[in-house]
């Protein structure tokens, strides 16, 4: 009887592959193991075990399985059901969602080998040198990685040299698989097996007088042995006996010692100090906690609505408390990794070694290590905390999800596909394990609160900060009116510097917004009006002074700042706008002996970038701290007296439908970074229209008022939440064939869809690396078929593809959030 296997590739397939497999392996796999199935030409993947069958696929020849890669799945059931509903839900394939979830490492991807074929009586002299050198190894070694011939021959191209010796019949190449995760492994000693009694070991002392270091490390062994009952490292013993790793050697060559290994896991944490039950919540947020333990009774996602620092963390913990009592996982997600650190320092006071970290700035190894021992159900992992992607992984007993800074715009991936949005997608997933799903913001997204007031969610709410401290004072100052009075010195408003110097002299510290990094995002020529463009982008390129470079922030070109214009020659070149960098140099000039930082894209590259500044200021060895949107998340500094907005107008004017709730949130948020504790704090907003109801709504801490105008505007012009939107981006290097098929697509869209079609229009960048994008919009009504919308637009999608001079057009989805 002849077995078949369904597999997802981590591929952008439509449909899933049919493999040939043994009757002995149908009986081993099971659903989300690993398989390496060859695929295409001589490619070997990594695919996930779907399902065991028995029937031929019709339209090929299955090809048999390469190997089985597990003994056990490293991908659950109901985590593939989630897979697929985002695969749906975002239009794209599960192929896509699996190569986005899992970590890489896990994903093994076939490398290529290359063997000797005849290098027997091969004329040496017709080679070139390189050449010579591979098939020089070759005599010596089975099979050579690229890699390592890359090595060999010290340089980076090697394909081209190695495709002429598979030419000329010299070596074949094979397509393999190579394991990217190693265990790290820990050497500790401990003392040779028949030294275990006293006379012997007495008898090797002795025998060791003659040798002294030898004999100083035994005594430092027992020194160790006799502070600490666990295991004992090799690296410890040499540091504490201050011998060499020779001497060491020749302990363990004699057997006198004895080494072994122990895995370990890369990242530890420090152990639990105190229990969740020493905090004791204040009436308010009692009466939260309570409003959110009766909505989950009720099997209601909740909404924690409290004011900057109101203690929404210490409500969070005793949930996660509650939680974990009754052993089950715990998933806290951040939207973004600047956060983590100081709230792993708060919860680990609480849930000490059962604590996980993910996101991004992980090694491949740390991240499988998370990924395993949360399949693993591990003790370890049973509270992650992690960056939108710590939602693809194995859990399987998930009781809680926390959504913290729910209304953050991090959460949605624009790129590559799944484009999801992790808020709604956890959503998803605390429903699939019957988990319940908590969000937290000081300002929520329109969406989720619109969602409290028709009842879907609950919504509890904490309106005052813990301890009573007061909600910071909010200024506005009037830069147009103190620029016409030339008031202004660079950026700074007098207010400003005042405020600064006030903060200064009591010893507190300020925080600058800029909503952009760089030292200025136009430079133009005062002769001829012409500005840096970047040549892939339609964008003008933004002066970076540290380095004398302009940098295009979609592509990442970067050139030399000339000194003359590059259209007429003239030498008068001006600066347009400012970020960070500028208001860094110009802050240095105002207040030469302040300390300075800037926490922005540029200054955090590094994996302990935004950890090494967080902790700078938290020490107070800085004073001001410059930064971008960074600044504004829910970080908690102690003695920020004052924050200063330098420029609202950039947020309010941004080209979005979202543009006003979003500077609403942004301020409000760096607002809340100041005067958390007992004094209160001050913020002053500079603006060229310090009449905007917005920054009205802003300094009176009217959420409600905000959020109705919101809704209203929306409700006016056709946008979420009482709508839905699909935005549809067509990508092309071809400007004209783009324009072509933009046209058709949005045409069958009003053709066949009952639906509101906008567009094809141009974005506000319209060309991105080189390809030129338009987008169309669908708005339909909440109460229309999502699927049968989705389904419509697909079908369109395959006419679509079979067009060939349409082959080249790239379809990007992105549902809901845009
Ligand atoms: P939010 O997350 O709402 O901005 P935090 O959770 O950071 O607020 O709380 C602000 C500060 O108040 C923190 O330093 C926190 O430790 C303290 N705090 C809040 N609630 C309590 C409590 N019940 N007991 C002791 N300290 C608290
Ligand atoms: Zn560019």
């Amino acid at each position: 009887m002849q077995f078949f296997l369904d597999v997802v590739l981590p591929i952008p397939l439509e449909r899933h592959f049919t493999y040939k497999i043994t009757e002995e392996d149908a009986a081993l796999i099971q659903l989300g193991m690993r398989i390496a199935v060859p695929f295409g030409k001589s490619k070997i993947y990594t695919a996930l075990a779907l399902k065991v069958h028995q029937n031929a696929p019709t339209a090929y020849e299955a090809k048999e399985i390469d190997q089985l890669l597990d003994d056990n799945p490293v991908v659950g059931k109901v985590q593939l059901q989630h897979w697929q509903w985002i695969a749906e839900y975002y239009m794209c394939t599960l192929g896509e969602v699996v190569r986005s979830g899992m970590p890489s490492a896990l994903l093994l991807e076939s490398e290529t080998l290359v063997l000797p074929q005849n290098l027997e009586g091969f004329d040496d002299a017709s080679l070139s040198d390189s050449e010579f050198l591979i098939l020089e190894a070759l005599r010596h070694q089975s099979s050579l990685r690229i890699r390592e011939i890359a090595d060999i021959i010290d340089r980076k191209h090697v394909l081209p040299i190695v495709n002429k010796l598979v030419k000329r019949q010299a070596v074949v190449l094979q397509e393999t698989l190579s394991e990217q995760y190693s265990p790290k492994l820990v050497r500790y000693v401990k003392l040779g097996d028949n030294l275990e009694k006293e006379e012997q070991l007495e008898a090797v002392l002795n025998q060791l007088e003659r040798a002294p270091k030898q004999h100083k490390a035994l005594l430092a062994l027992f020194h160790l042995k006799s502070q600490s009952k666990g295991h004992i490292k090799l690296k410890d013993l040499e540091k504490s006996s201050g011998v060499s790793k020779a001497v060491l050697k020749a302990l363990l060559d004699k057997e006198i010692l004895i080494d072994y290994f122990i895995r370990r896991d890369r990242v530890q944490f420090e152990e639990q100090q105190v229990t969740a039950d020493e905090i004791s919540l204040n009436d308010i947020q009692y009466t939260a906690l309570d409003t959110i333990n009766n909505g989950f009774n009720a099997k209601k996602v909740c909404l924690l609505h409290g004011v900057t620092s109101s203690g929404k963390t210490e409500v969070y913990i005793k949930l996660i408390d509650k939680v974990l009592k009754l052993g089950k996982q715990v998933l806290y997600l951040l939207p973004e990794i600047a956060l983590t650190s100081q709230l792993i320092g708060r919860l680990n006071t609480y849930f000490g070694q059962r604590i996980a970290v993910y996101h991004s700035k992980y090694s491949l190894n740390e991240r499988v290590e998370v990924w395993n021992n949360v399949n693993e159900k591990n003790a370890k992992a049973q509270l992650v905390i992690g960056a939108r992607s710590a939602l693809f992984l194995p859990f399987s007993q998930l009781g809680l999800i926390i959504v913290d800074e729910e209304h953050e715009a991090s959460f949605k991936q624009f790129d590559p596909a799944p484009r999801y949005h992790a808020r709604d997608a956890a959503i998803v997933l605390a429903n699939l394990h019957g988990a319940n799903c908590l969000l937290g913001s000081a300002t929520p997204s329109i969406e989720s609160y619109a969602n409290t007031t028709n009842g879907k969610y609950v919504k509890a709410e904490i309106p005052r900060r813990y301890g009573d401290v007061l909600m910071p004072e909010m200024e506005l100052v009037d830069i147009k009116d103190a620029t016409r009075k030339k008031r202004m010195k660079g950026h700074f408003s007098e207010r400003l510097i005042e405020e600064i110097n006030q903060s200064l002299e009591a010893k507190e510290q300020v925080i600058l917004f800029q909503n952009r990094r760089g030292f200025a995002p136009i430079v133009e020529c005062t002769t001829c009006g012409h500005v840096a463009q970047c040549p892939n982008c339609d964008v003008s390129l933004t002066y970076h002074q540290h380095r004398k470079q302009l940098r295009c922030h979609y592509c990442g070109h970067h050139t030399q700042l000339l000194n003359t214009c590059q259209a007429c020659g003239g030498s008068h070149l001006d600066t347009k706008g400012f970020g960070t960098e500028q208001v860094e140099e110009e802050l240095t000039q105002l207040f030469p002996q302040v300390r300075t930082a800037r926490m922005d894209l540029d200054t955090t590259r590094g994996k302990y970038a935004y950890e090494k500044i967080i902790s700078a200021f938290e020490e107070h060895h800085i004073d001001i701290l410059v930064g971008t949107q960074m600044v504004t998340k829910g970080l908690d500094f102690r003695n920020v007296g004052l924050v200063g907005v330098m420029n609202a107008d950039s947020l309010l004017n941004f080209p979005d439908y979202r543009a006003h709730e979003r500077s609403f949130q942004l301020i409000t948020q760096v607002a809340g970074r100041s005067g958390r504790t007992a004094k209160r704090g001050k913020v002053l907003i500079q603006t060229y229209n310090p009449y905007h109801q917005i920054l009205h709504q802003i300094t009176n801490y009217d959420y409600e008022k905000m959020f109705e105008e919101q809704v209203y505007e929306r409700e006016q012009f056709h946008y979420p939440p009482q709508i839905r939107i699909i935005r549809i981006t067509l990508k092309s290097r071809d400007y004209n064939t783009l324009n072509e098929a933009a046209d058709w697509f949005a045409g069958s869209l009003r053709n066949v869809l009952k639906a509101q079609v906008l567009g094809p229009e141009y974005p506000a960048v319209a060309r991105v690396r080189n390809e030129y994008l338009k987008n169309i919009l669908i708005k339909f009504s909440k109460q229309a078929s999502m699927s049968q919308m989705k389904n419509g637009i697909k079908r369109i999608e395959q006419s679509f593809n079979a067009i060939s001079q349409y082959r080249k057009v790239r379809l990007i989805y992105n549902v809901d959030h845009i």
